[in-house]
């Protein structure tokens, strides 16, 4: 059985309607390398020593900035020693999402190189003023990935190198190298869509303003999900109540 797990990695809430109260979702799945995070959220020098972006955030948006949220500090609350985490997959590199890296500077990062590019600043995009250089100055391994013909449930895919079975999918658009997730459990699959699409799916924004900050695919993902009910679907900011409940 797949052991899948998840964790809010960064509490930020919209000063009004102040019901909108979201964390970050990160996901570690045990494989046969041992467990990989997926994602990271910020990392503890972020909250020491907040990089711009996120002072921006802080001004427009009510944001925990607790450490305790840090990707480093949940693993061991999830019974795993930080070194354990081997492999980092990441879905884009957003401060949000990449931001404890350095925290595991053993780790060998997992992109797509469609993203790298954007973060090494090779493809312009109004949203790579969220990329943050120094979360990749210890320099990491990086493995990167492309399109390779392969799909997954009929969308383009490439094939990770992990059992349980994994894909990386690309849902360009929030930025120029965005991937989703894919992992199989059991008979079905958890598909973690990132920033491609908002909370559950949902229009709960002006059409306008989801395709200008989350990119164009969240028609897509809407049909995607309507056929394909053994698909769990996450995406990278939740509810905060849903983290109350297992993500698997
Ligand atoms: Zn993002």
């Amino acid at each position: 059985m797949t052991v899948l797990l998840s964790f809010n990695a960064f509490t930020d809430c919209a000063r009004f309607p102040s019901s909108w109260r979201t964390g970050k979702l990160c996901l570690l799945v045990e494989t046969n390398q041992g467990p990989l995070l997926i994602d990271t959220g910020p990392g503890l020098e972020d909250y020491a020593r907040p990089p711009a972006i996120l002072r921006v955030f802080q001004a427009i948006t009510r944001v925990a900035m607790d450490p305790q949220e840090a990707a480093i500090r949940q693993v061991v609350r999830l019974g795993y020693r930080p070194e354990d985490i081997r492999h980092i997959l990441l879905t884009h590199m957003h401060f949000d999402h990449c931001g404890g890296l350095p925290d595991f500077p053993w780790a060998t990062v997992h992109v797509h190189e469609r993203e790298l590019d954007a973060y090494r600043g090779v493809t312009r995009h109004w949203a790579n003023l969220a990329y943050v250089r120094r979360h990749m100055a210890h320099r990491p391994a990086v493995v990167t990935y492309r399109v390779t013909g392969e799909s997954w449930l009929g969308l383009p895919a490439t094939r990770l190198p992990f059992e349980p079975e994994m894909w990386l999918v690309p849902l360009h658009g929030h930025t120029p190298g965005h991937c989703g997730v894919a992992v199989r459990l059991g008979t079905g699959w958890h598909f973690h869509v990132g920033d491609a699409g908002p909370i559950g799916l949902q229009d709960y924004a002006p059409k306008w303003l989801v395709r200008t900050v989350l990119g164009p695919l969240t028609p897509h993902l809407q049909a995607f999900a309507a056929c394909h009910p053994e698909v769990i679907i996450t995406t990278g900011h939740m509810w905060l109540e849903s983290f109350a409940q297992p993500a698997g």
